[in-house]
């Protein structure tokens, strides 16, 4: 039997530099807790601004090589990264679930998930392509060719601490560009973790270098004016992606950004409602509510918003809340007391509004509550548009509902947002489903499901959700420059 201690013995705590495991520099560390308990886990070194420095020189250093290395030796790094992943998934879950809180089994998802970027990379390597063209007027050619952006500075959130890294890790591998990461500190061990099954899968010294830091802005910034790295990759929150973005501009580098979401959930009258029920339960329940992608307004029409709300109460009201490695939980702590705040805020003002609580509503309390960040999955209903939760991301375990009469009101709430991540459709209607999925204003639409990643397929958003697509296979084309050679023949 795996336990926490003997997991947590093994997983690296120093920067992984140069293909190194180094201390920081001047020694710092930073604690990282059990959001269930309120416990430490372990320290992590703190990397400071000369660590990310060398960081980048590594990454740089390493870069020609890396661009000249083989296409089916870069995927075949990949392939066996997957299958270490893979193979050693149940430790990995144990370590994500100490550090992040979400039940076991959404961690096993999770780096399913994350393993599935490295497999789908790895057999985009080898297809990387270019052009051969004869100009409109005969005399010249046009070859076009992609070669790697050059070396990368990535950062990632905490609520998918895998998997929001091998999306951008795996297509810079496979398309030959070198990378720094820097991971969330309250999550800082996957990214260590996955860091090292990298290593052993052969991947050479400094193509991928890990640097977590409590201090991001401090580390990231003199990174991403240093000039020497091309492309920057972030995903969290807007207010961070759209200051990245300024910084970025100094040096015009290229830039993709996986940033926030307000998602719309739409339940039409002709909706199949076990469909849309389950579909509400994954899109609002996935990483307990702690996701880009999960609904934050539910609207149902008129005709079966009452027993939509009902069904919905009842399966929230059955889940289990507790420690996430604890047998039979379903539900997780939120990530610490200011995410849980933030939850209680808006449920308040939400309730000083109008809207009704059926379920929950509150943390829960009593035996092995006690110092963890829980709150307790919650349906409220007449949900007012005034109400914070109407614009701003819950992200935590709490379903608004409100209640829409026609197709154009719906569409109209739906997009009265500066967020356009995803949306949820559920209707039977096709002709319906298409009509909402050519307007709403999102970058991706889950029609009568309520899970749309998938590294097979594109995932990004439009408006403040983001620039840029993750995954699928445009996903490599964000590491990939494309070069014109103009021939006179
Ligand atoms: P966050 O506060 O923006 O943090 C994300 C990452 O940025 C962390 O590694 C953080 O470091 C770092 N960071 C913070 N300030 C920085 C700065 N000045 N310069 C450079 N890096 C900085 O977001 P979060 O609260 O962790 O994550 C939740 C947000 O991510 C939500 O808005 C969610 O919707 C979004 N998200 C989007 C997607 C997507 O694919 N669109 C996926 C997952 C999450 P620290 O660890 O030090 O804070």
């Amino acid at each position: 039997m795996t336990s926490v201690e003997s997991v947590l013995k093994k997983t690296p705590k120093d920067l992984f530099i140069g293909g190194r495991w180094v201390p920081a520099s001047g020694g710092r560390t930073f604690d990282v807790d059990d959001p269930a308990t309120g416990e430490v886990l372990c320290s992590v070194a703190d990397a400071t601004p000369a660590d990310g420095v060398a960081a980048l020189d590594a990454a740089v250093a390493a870069q020609p090589a890396w661009a000249a290395h083989p296409p089916r030796e870069r995927g075949e790094i990949l392939r066996r990264a997957f299958e270490l992943l893979t193979t050693r998934i149940d430790d990995l879950a144990l370590l994500m679930t100490s550090e992040m809180g979400k039940p076991l089994a959404d961690s096993r998802a999770e780096i399913t998930y994350a393993a599935e970027f490295f497999r789908w990379f790895s057999e985009e390597a080898v297809r990387i392509d270019g052009g051969y063209q004869v100009a409109p007027n005969g005399t010249g050619r046009f070859l076009v060719m992609r070669q790697p952006v050059g070396p990368c500075l990535f950062v990632t959130p905490w609520n998918f601490p895998m998997a929001m890294g091998t999306r951008k890790i795996g297509p810079a591998i496979a398309a030959g560009c070198t990378s720094v990461i820097k991971p969330a500190h309250q999550t800082p061990l996957s990214m260590l973790a996955l860091a090292e099954i990298l290593q052993e899968a052969g991947l050479p010294d400094g193509v991928l270098n890990v640097v977590p830091a409590v201090g991001a802005g401090e580390l990231m910034e003199p990174l991403i004016r240093d000039g020497r790295a091309r492309k920057i990759s972030f995903t969290g929150s807007t207010a961070v992606g759209r200051r990245l973005i300024e910084q970025s501009a100094e040096q015009v580098l290229r830039v993709s950004m996986e940033l926030g979401g307000n998602a719309p959930f739409l339940v039409f009258d002709d909706a199949d409602l076990d469909k849309a029920v389950d579909g509400a339960m994954l899109a609002k329940m996935r990483n307990m509510g702690e996701a880009c992608t999960a609904a934050n307004r539910i609207y149902a029409q008129a005709g079966i918003a009452e027993e939509f709300g009902r069904r919905l109460a009842e399966r929230m009201g059955a889940l289990r809340v507790g420690h996430g490695a604890a047998d039979g939980v379903q539900v997780g702590p939120l990530i610490d007391a200011k995410a849980r705040t933030k939850v209680t805020e808006l449920v308040s003002d939400a309730v000083d509004r109008g809207a009704k609580v059926v379920i929950g509503g509150k943390a829960p309390k009593g035996d092995g509550y006690d110092g963890g960040y829980f709150y307790s999955p919650t349906v409220l209903t007449d949900v007012p548009t005034d109400a914070r939760m109407a614009t701003e991301e819950i992200f935590g375990p709490v379903a608004p509902i409100s209640v829409f009469q026609t197709e154009q009101e719906a569409l109209e709430l739906a997009n009265d947002t500066e967020y356009g991540l995803v949306s949820y459709v559920f209707t039977t209607d096709l002709a319906r489903g298409l009509r909402m999925s050519e307007g709403l204003e999102t970058g991706m639409v889950g029609l009568n499901q309520g899970i749309v990643s998938n590294p097979a397929a594109p995932f990004g958003g439009v408006k403040h959700s983001g620039l840029g697509r993750e995954g699928g296979s445009t996903g490599i084309d964000e590491f990939l420059e494309t070069k014109l050679v103009a021939i006179a023949t």
